[in-house]
């Protein structure tokens, strides 16, 4: 069909202005549709690389992968680049593609109304204004939220205290006693980059996590002028890193007892290599099946418990002092400042906020036994609403990128059916339903459940990780198909 039949100016809103709001806005662009807004909360683009800027923040899946594969970049300095140089690329890519007028910074989507009669969305942010969308894509993030953990006496510190994804880089830590609270993702980044600063440094331990050799290295300017001068190099890196995690992605998500002992036999000849004393190591050892729980990468952390200055305390903390972190053997360590690397509420279970679809139904009751959503993008009762990373589509083992740009495919498909008339998409409930009966039932040969994680609701059913190749996602994932969709035509 020529464009000139096409609805010619389609409102579509993108909530959240991280890699997949700014993806979306990019392949739009790219396909000639200019009618679109991005809602950003914050005060700038970037998200994940906005907020996390601690000391040795990095992405931990190689640079080359996880970088938008219609937008490759030559020119990362690392193999896993630092979050600013991430930041700088995000940025980058708004200028480029000029999306900077599309963007309405500082501004929340608070709740979403469908309104069934004009088949639109009523979105209110919170000025208090009602936007109308015809298409909304949701891509508010799944860690944007820091988890602030709840012990007794935190508010009473008297001391610096800041979350990673908050840091406070005007406070200067050099010389001081810090204490870390966390062992997670973000720990193990920030632990090695700030020992060598600090006087002396506390590492709280609640669960030790298997934690691989990260084998980062340095793009010197000539490799990266090579990558330059011949793209398909670049591509060739992208290829093999990426077949390389999927190579070893059952290693990490199946529940097979033999491959996950690969698994941590490798982690434990790197602790090895990295650890010379056997309590230590103990304790820094866990005792959950490989890939259950998230799995680290790093080429210096266990490293880091070998310095003089750094002390793994593996007792549970009774409660924060104004000076101090009380244990509960009643030990107290007197710190000057306090890190907490205690990630991010999830928040992928319920609605990030009231969303209301056809016949008044709230998105939160239709997930009141668990987010469910066709692929991870579209809820039934829901038109035109379409979830980028949703339930069920994190990986454990490779790019959250190439899940996310799958999706735009599909939300391209759809917009494109709506273009050429249809009033609105419904996944249909049938297809909806079938499709999560094959994800539960595949979850069960997952590892996941194996152990206790975030991964987890509280009924202990998994709603955030895909079962499976990314590979296999994306052909599932990135073609609209109008036959799993209810069709609304105009008139
Ligand atoms: C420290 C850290 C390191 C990571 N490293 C990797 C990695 O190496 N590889 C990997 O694959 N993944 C990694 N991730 C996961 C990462 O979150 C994703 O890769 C990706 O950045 C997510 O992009 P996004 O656009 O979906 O979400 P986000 O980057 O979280 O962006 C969501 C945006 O939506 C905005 N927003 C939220 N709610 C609203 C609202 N109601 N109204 C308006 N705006 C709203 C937020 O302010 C935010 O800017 C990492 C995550 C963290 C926290």
């Amino acid at each position: 069909m020529s464009s000139a039949h096409r609805e010619a100016d389609l409102p579509i809103a993108i909530i959240g202005a991280g890699f997949a709001g700014i993806g979306t806005a990019i392949r739009l662009v790219q396909e000639g549709i200019h009618s679109f807004t991005i809602f950003e909360r914050a005060d700038e683009i970037g998200g994940t690389w906005r907020d996390n800027t601690y000391p040795g923040a990095a992405c931990d899946v190689p640079s080359h992968t996880y970088s938008l594969s219609f937008e490759p970049d030559p020119g990362w300095t690392r193999k896993f680049s630092p979050s600013a140089e991430i930041q700088g690329y995000l940025l980058r890519l708004v200028e480029k593609w000029r999306l900077r007028p599309h963007l309405r910074l500082r501004t929340a989507i608070v709740e979403a109304r469908f309104d069934e009669a004009r088949a639109v969305w009523l979105l209110t942010t919170d000025r208090g204004e009602t936007v109308t969308a015809r298409v909304v894509v949701s891509g508010v993030g799944g860690l944007v939220d820091p988890a602030l953990p709840d012990i007794k006496g935190i508010e009473s510190f008297g001391g610096e205290i800041f979350h990673t994804a908050r840091w406070n880089h005007d406070y200067e830590l050099t010389g001081k006693r810090v204490g870390v609270i966390g062992t997670g993702a973000s720990a193990v980044q920030v632990v090695p980059s700030i020992a060598k600063q600090v006087e002396k440094l506390h590492v709280f331990q609640r669960t030790p996590a298997w934690v691989v050799p990260k084998m980062d290295k340095v793009y010197s300017e000539r490799a990266r002028r090579r990558y330059q001068r011949f793209p398909i190099l670049l591509r060739a890196s992208r290829f093999l890193q990426y077949w390389a995690s999927e190579l070893f992605g059952p290693m990490v998500f199946l529940d097979a007892p033999r491959l996950s002992a690969l698994g941590e036999r490798l982690s434990m000849r790197h602790l090895h290599a990295q650890v010379k004393d056997p309590v230590l190591r103990k304790k820094l050892t866990p005792h959950f099946q490989f890939g259950c729980k998230r799995i680290l990468v790093s080429d210096d952390y266990w490293a880091s418990f070998e310095r003089p200055n750094v002390e793994l305390v593996t007792e549970p903390i009774e409660e924060i002092t104004r000076d101090g972190i009380v244990t509960k053997d009643g030990a107290k360590r007197a710190v000057d400042a306090i890190v907490l690397a205690t990630g991010f509420s999830v928040g992928l279970a319920s609605a990030p906020f009231p969303i209301t679809g056809r016949g008044g139904r709230a998105l939160d009751d239709a997930w009141k036994d668990g987010a469910v959503a066709y692929k991870g993008m579209t809820v039934s009762g829901f038109p035109n609403w379409f979830i980028l990373m949703g339930p069920n589509t994190g990986p454990g083992h490779t790019s959250v990128l190439v899940y996310t740009e799958a999706q735009i495919e599909h939300v391209l498909g759809a917009i494109e059916r709506l273009r050429r008339g249809a009033k609105w998409v419904d996944v249909r409930q049938d297809v909806q339903d079938r499709y999560n009966v094959g994800i539960q039932a595949r979850m069960k040969r997952m590892v996941w459940h194996t152990c206790n994680s975030w991964y987890l609701s509280k009924d202990g059913s998994n709603h955030a990780l895909y079962p499976g190749f990314a590979a296999e996602y994306v052909v599932r994932a990135r073609h609209f198909d109008p036959k799993d969709y209810e069709i609304a035509t105009a008139g």
